[in-house]
Order: structure tokens, then C-alpha cells, then sequence
């Protein structure tokens, strides 16, 4: 019988029985979830923040070892047989490390699938993109659930109202997940606002650090510097949340049409409603 050479995308639906992509990625999640309960784990898995280390033990790395010289964040090294993960100390924040850890978890996740589909299956180095680019939607899932958040989002928004409390709630996941204020960001996004641009400003040079959805970004970047400064001067701006940020100054009533929230320094955290 010739074997069958199963892709990780197929291989991850197979096994999932699930033909949509994020239906199979959430599937896979869930089902790693169960047999870490299964096997007596707790602590990051039952709640949130969920914990990389613990899946990557399960699914059989022996080791999770630091590599301050490694060119990339994190790989995952064969020693003989037995998978090690190594990751890079230097590379990015702590919680970039974790997301770093949960990606590399993702390839032990994909080849756990292809293993039950053709249990001879040998996994190798990973390499292409689209592995890749699976890995970071699973690692995403794995530390932020789509259902989860979706949920908090609804009962929110049922409980309070949605409005202004955007900046709040990226925040909030964050914190409660553990991630940087960029996944945070970029999960908030897909789940739950697909149409809110959000971004980190470096109000001094008018420049987004990073940014999802926000259109244009010079030209808002400015407008948004301007309209702090107005607002400075006519002792109006809220150093806080706010849905838009009003100040009435000589000129009439001038608007800056992000809600924002100031971070460390002259960073700011904002949101261009869609
Ligand atoms: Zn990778």
C-alpha cells in the first residue's frame, strides 16, 4: 500500500471532520484541551491564561530549552527522535515568547494529526509559509479562543453596551490572556469588531508602530496628534477612554476621530471606528 502524503491544512480537517478552516483549527484546540484534562492537567487549561508549556509536553516535546544564539524566535530540534523546542530569549517581549511557544506547539499539534492519519508518519522540520501561517491561526486559538472571547464580547455588549469600550476590552485581553496588546488587538478584530481599525501610535514621530485596518494612516496619524494638542491647549482632553474625544476651542468644536487610550511614553493606543 503506498502512503498517503496528507498536507497539514488536510490533515487538520480530516481529523477534525471539519471542511471550514476555523472550524477545524477551534476543533483541533478543543480536542488538545480535553485530553490535557483528560490527563490531569489544570493550570492552563481549564482557564485562561492559557499555558503553551503544558500542551507542548503533552504533545510530546521532552524539552523546552533557551537559545540566546539562534537566528529565528523559536524551533523545533530533533535530538535523535525526541522533539525539543527552543526558543530564543532575546527574541521579543514575554509575551511574544509565549505566542513564539505556542506556534512551535501548533507543528507538534499538526503532526499529532498526521501521526493518526498514518501513524509511520516521521515529522521533519517544518518549513513553507503556509505551515507557518497555520501555526500562527492554531497558536492564536490556543491562547486566545475564538468562542470564548466571542462570548465575553456578546455578554458585554448585552450587559453594557459596546460603545467606547473597545480600548477597554483590548486591554482587558491582554491581561486576562496573557498576550501582547497587538494579538490582543488582532483578536479582538477578527472576532468581534472586523470593521474597527486599531493601532499603537507613536504620538512624537506621528507614526503607528503597528496598525490593523486603519485606512490611512499618515493622514490619520496627524489628525490624531493635532487634535490631542488641541485639545491640550484648550484643557480638554481626556487622559482616559472616550468614544471620540470632543474639545471646543476658538475654532468651534474640534473632534478627534479616534477613541484612544495613552500607554507608557507618548504611546497611544487607538481606535478608528469602520
Ligand atoms: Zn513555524
Amino acid at each position: 500500500m503506498t502512503k498517503r502524503v496528507v498536507s497539514p491544512l488536510r490533515a487538520v480537517k480530516e481529523v477534525t471532520g471539519a471542511k471550514d478552516r476555523s472550524i477545524a483549527i477551534q476543533r483541533l484546540v478543543a480536542s488538545i484541551r480535553t485530553l490535557a484534562k483528560d490527563r490531569g492537567y489544570r493550570v492552563g487549561v481549564t482557564e485562561s491564561p492559557y499555558e503553551p508549556r503544558v500542551y507542548a509536553r503533552m504533545l510530546g516535546a521532552v524539552d523546552i530549552a533557551e537559545d540566546a544564539d539562534m537566528l529565528v524566535a523559536g524551533a523545533i530540534v530533533f535530538h535523535g527522535t525526541d522533539p525539543v523546542i527552543h526558543l530564543n530569549p532575546k527574541s521579543g517581549s514575554r509575551v511574544q515568547q509565549r505566542f513564539t511557544l505556542a506556534h512551535e506547539v501548533a507543528h507538534l499539534a499538526i503532526w499529532y494529526t498526521q501521526k493518526q492519519i498514518d501513524p509511520s508518519y516521521r515529522p521533519r522540520r517544518a518549513r513553507g509559509k503556509r505551515t507557518d501561517q497555520l501555526c500562527h491561526e492554531i497558536a492564536a486559538e490556543l491562547l486566545v479562543p475564538q468562542d470564548e472571547l466571542r462570548q465575553e464580547w456578546q455578554d458585554l455588549s448585552a450587559k453594557v453596551g459596546i460603545r467606547g469600550r473597545k480600548l477597554q476590552i483590548i486591554e482587558q485581553v491582554a491581561r486576562q490572556y496573557d498576550v501582547s496588546l497587538q494579538m490582543a488587538a488582532v483578536r479582538f478584530r477578527e472576532i468581534c469588531a472586523p470593521s474597527t481599525g486599531i493601532g499603537m501610535l507613536q504620538g512624537e514621530t506621528c507614526r503607528f508602530l503597528w496598525s490593523i485596518g486603519i485606512r490611512s494612516h499618515a493622514e490619520l496619524a496627524t489628525k490624531f496628534v493635532n487634535g490631542l494638542a488641541t485639545a491640550r491647549e484648550s484643557e480638554s482632553a481626556a487622559e482616559s477612554y472616550g468614544f471620540l474625544t470632543y474639545c471646543l476651542n476658538r475654532e468651534g468644536l474640534h473632534i478627534i476621530p479616534f477613541s484612544w487610550h495613552r500607554l507608557h511614553g507618548s504611546h497611544y493606543l487607538v481606535v478608528e471606528e469602520g
